[in-house]
């Protein structure tokens, strides 16, 4: 069965307080939940082990980025060990903000994702089109391509690691959210291009993106092939993000 999953992606937003104050709220109400979802806080990277000194059992934890090297004179990089080490089982790999402010390419991210297999983290690897892409029909051929990319150094026995996020640039803190059927068809068609690899498309976790909300997060995770969400902005709001972790069916 593939694992359901909700994270919250602070970006770089948040404090000290916030790291008690959030997560012990979020973790309280999440551990009564049944529904099998795995809540994931994911702060900036210094804020780490305060949310994770809140985070008890029932929240996992995850770093925003990783330098594609294992250690070394990199000054600002944290490596995937030094996450591991502090406790985070997730890493985002890949986000629109990374390729388009940071100017991250697909061979970065194929090489952060070869340098986090086998390190005890997931990658979380963030695909997504333009607005311009998708007005000129070329959505899906985009996406297609960035997984097949990001993912080219990926070898069998590592697919478990991974967990997809399709994030549309255009919904990415927008409010502007894709249709919940959109997003199911282009979940359907990520899942036919990992299937294509040779990947166990049915057992890989795809995560939609983008100006999710509490109000909206129900329809999405309704969809057959949208696993859960990678949450910006409501991520930071305690009680949204706890709805948002509540829409997720329960299995079946
Ligand atoms: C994100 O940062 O991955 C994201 C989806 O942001 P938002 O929910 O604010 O659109």
């Amino acid at each position: 069965m593939r694992r359901k999953i909700v994270a919250g992606n602070w970006k770089m937003n948040g404090s000290k307080d916030l790291a008690q104050t959030l997560v012990g709220y979020v973790r309280s109400r999440v551990e009564s939940l049944d529904n099998g979802v795995e809540v994931v806080i994911i702060p900036p990277a210094i804020y780490i082990r305060d949310v994770a000194d809140n985070a008890g059992e029932s929240l996992a934890l995850g770093v925003q980025n990783v330098g594609q090297w294992a250690s070394g004179a990199y000054t600002g990089e944290i490596s995937a060990g030094m996450a591991k080490d502090q406790g985070c089982q997730y890493a985002l790999v890949g986000h629109s903000e990374r390729r388009q402010i940071f100017g991250e390419t697909d061979v970065e991210v194929a090489e952060k994702v070869a340098r986090l297999l086998g390190s005890g983290l997931r990658a979380i690897v963030c695909v997504g089109e333009t607005l311009e892409e998708r007005e000129a029909g070329q959505a899906e051929s985009v996406v297609a391509d960035q997984v097949r990319k990001g993912l080219s150094a990926v070898a069998p026995e590592h697919w478990s690691e991974i967990v997809v996020a399709y994030e549309p640039v255009w919904a990415i803190g927008t409010g502007k959210t894709a249709t919940a059927q959109d997003a199911q068809a282009m979940h359907a068609s990520i899942r036919k291009v990992l299937a294509g690899m040779g990947a166990p498309a049915e057992e890989i976790s795809l995560l939609y993106g983008g100006s999710v909300k509490a109000d909206n997060a129900a329809a999405l995770f309704a969809e057959p092939d949208i696993d859960g969400g990678l949450i910006g902005g409501a991520s930071l709001v305690a009680e949204d993000f706890v709805s948002i972790c509540r829409s997720m069916p329960a299995n079946t």
